[in-house]
């Protein structure tokens, strides 16, 4: 963990998030997707803060809704201090440029007729007074500081391998000198030894220029190799926050026990009991009452059919959000 402070960077408080998915005879939404419920958590500087959970479980719509991709329907989220949920795009503008977002494909998020250093100077035109001549200077010295070399700017993205895209979209996130860094499955895409890599120059580049990250993926391996905490989704709720070692090492949520569980472990001796979940995931259009887990839960009782958990603290930086977390500990 590098330089942590103890003011939060980001403070995400009471976010929810609902998408119509349906209308009714006239014309009004009457089903809705419940992506995001009532979701708090700090990220403090210069810490790696991971949310972890399956596909669907509302993670990256999280990290939409703090860059103000999409707007909440209800709940604030505080950067460096102000609140930004409901800002006029004119306000928020000045605080993009310190808030970047990394990519899951980097193929994808690169414009193929761009040159590479142009896609790097890309967000300087927009955040910078920087002539053109100072742009492409500070295009090339992005490509060194990512592992790459200043005359690859003239190339174009196809010309580049997964991991190599994926430095040019990690160096155009730098040029306007972030804080913050979302960072959203940006190695689910790339081979394993090549995840090490890039997971290896985003830690070194979070020493050097003082960064923070938000890290979004589904993968526990690779979640644990980053953060400094760690918070596990479930159906749009936060279950359990934790700091790594905590978490990897006394999960205590029930669905943080079973997530686990089924990580393989390198090591033949160690033999590891697999929790299986009775059930499906539920359709997030229709969240189970009281504990949105209690269908899958081996521990639920009847409270949790019909009493919502709040988060208890269990631990420094560790909530856990179940009806019995002495149970759980
Ligand atoms: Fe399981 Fe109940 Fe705790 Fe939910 S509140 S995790 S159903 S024991």
């Amino acid at each position: 963990m590098s330089n942590v402070k103890s003011e939060p960077l980001l403070s995400v408080r009471h976010v929810s998030k609902r998408f119509p998915v349906g209308k009714s005879f006239f014309g009004r939404a009457n089903k809705f997707v419940h992506a995001v419920n009532d979701v708090s958590f700090d990220v403090m500087p210069g810490e790696t803060f991971s949310i972890v959970g399956e596909s669907g479980c509302g993670k990256s719509t999280t990290s939409r809704l703090i860059n103000r991709l999409i707007d909440p329907n209800e709940g604030e989220v505080y950067f460096d201090g102000q609140e930004i949920s409901k800002l006029p795009a004119k306000e928020f503008r000045p605080l993009r440029a310190k808030m970047q977002m990394v990519f899951q494909d980097p193929y994808g998020s690169l414009n193929p007729r761009m040159k590479v250093q142009d896609i790097i100077a890309e967000p300087l035109l927009v955040h910078t007074n920087l002539s053109a001549g100072e742009r492409l200077k500070r295009a090339q010295e992005l490509l060194g500081v990512v592992g790459l070399s200043p005359t690859h700017g003239e190339r174009y993205p196809h010309e580049f391998s997964g991991g190599q895209r994926q430095r040019i979209g990690i160096a155009r996130a730098l040029s306007v000198n972030p804080k913050l860094i979302i960072a959203d499955e940006p190695v689910s895409a790339l081979d394993v030894s090549i995840q090490a890599q890039v997971l290896n120059l985003l830690r070194d580049l979070q020493e050097e220029y003082d960064l923070t990250y938000l890290f979004i993926s589904h993968d526990l391996a690779v979640v644990e190799m980053i953060s400094d905490v760690v918070a596990v989704m479930y159906l749009g709720h936060i279950v359990e926050i934790a700091p790594n070692e905590e978490l990897y090492g006394h999960p205590s949520h029930p669905y943080t026990q079973a997530l686990l569980s089924a990580v393989p472990v390198p090591d033949p001796d160690v033999k590891k009991e697999h929790i299986l979940l009775q059930g499906d995931l539920p359709s997030p259009t229709n969240i189970p009452a009281g504990c949105p887990f209690h269908t899958r839960c081996p521990l639920a009782t009847e409270k949790c059919k019909t009493e919502t958990p709040k988060p208890h603290t269990v631990g420094e930086r560790h909530t856990v959000t179940c009806h019995y977390p002495e149970k759980t500990v």
